[in-house]
């Protein structure tokens, strides 16, 4: 997700630069991993750090971190298995590799795999930080065409939406709604961004039509199925989340 909405409202804004950005670090090597974490820290990001492959794969499953920066040589699961497991399971998270091998090999390896960069070891900090703001800038554009959220699938260029094998008819602003929420998927949209993603501009009227929306969403791909898949967030809006 992440650089998506830069400058979009519901950004919250870091004490050093700007945009805080969620980084996932899997890394074996404690020192290492300990040494970014307290860069990216620093440099008043949130940084979850775990050391080993299911661990890792797991992290990124939430879909709550803007890039993963992943280490190949790992305990549990490779960084390898871990990204193809990833992309297998639809997770888009920019992933930036990391290797203490420089072979040309491994390189083609992981960006045949879906990795979005690769950084061999031993790196520097300022390095490795230009490449990860590289990726989120970049990051921004490439997006998958259908977006997924649990076995919850709305392709934009078709128009269709489907739960499983279901498929579920929408108007076209409940279509709306529900794409500007699975665009965002795991961060919390207001009632306002939807209102002005979704509705004309020079909408006046209560932002509370989209709760009115929302009803109706959930009434057509949740309650149906037994999911629930639009938290509400109270006082804030919604956030779009995989059902349990
Ligand atoms: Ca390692």
């Amino acid at each position: 997700m992440g650089i998506a909405s830069v400058g979009a409202p519901s950004l919250v804004i870091g004490p050093r630069y700007g945009l805080i950005v969620r980084v996932l670090l899997v890394e074996d090597e404690v020192p290492l991993a300990e040494m970014v974490r307290r860069g990216l820290a620093h440099e008043g990001h949130s940084v979850h750090v775990v050391h080993d492959g299911l661990a890792g794969l797991a992290a990124a499953s939430t879909r709550q971190h803007d890039v993963v920066v992943l280490d190949i040589m790992l305990p549990g699961l490779s960084g390898y298995r871990v990204l193809e497991r990833m992309r297998a399971a639809q997770i888009w998270t920019p992933v930036l590799m990391l290797t203490a091998k420089d072979g040309e090999y491994d390189e083609a390896d992981a960006f045949d795999l879906g990795a979005d960069d690769y950084l061999v070891k031993p790196f520097s900090f300022v390095v490795l930080l230009a490449r990860l703001r590289a990726l989120l800038r970049r990051s921004g554009e490439a997006r998958p065409t259908v977006l997924t959220v649990g076995s919850l699938r709305l392709d934009p260029a078709r128009h269709r939406v489907h739960r499983g094998d279901t498929e579920i008819t929408l108007t076209p602003r409940e279509f709306g709604v529900l794409e500007h929420l699975m665009r965002h998927a795991g961060e919390v949209v207001t009632k306002t961004d939807i209102l002005r993603a979704v509705w004309d501009a020079h909408y006046e009227g209560e932002v509370n039509v989209v709760e009115v929306y929302v009803g109706y969403l959930r009434r057509k791909i949740d309650a149906p199925f037994g999911t629930s898949t639009i938290e509400t967030v109270r006082g804030v809006g919604y956030r779009m989340i995989e059902p349990r």
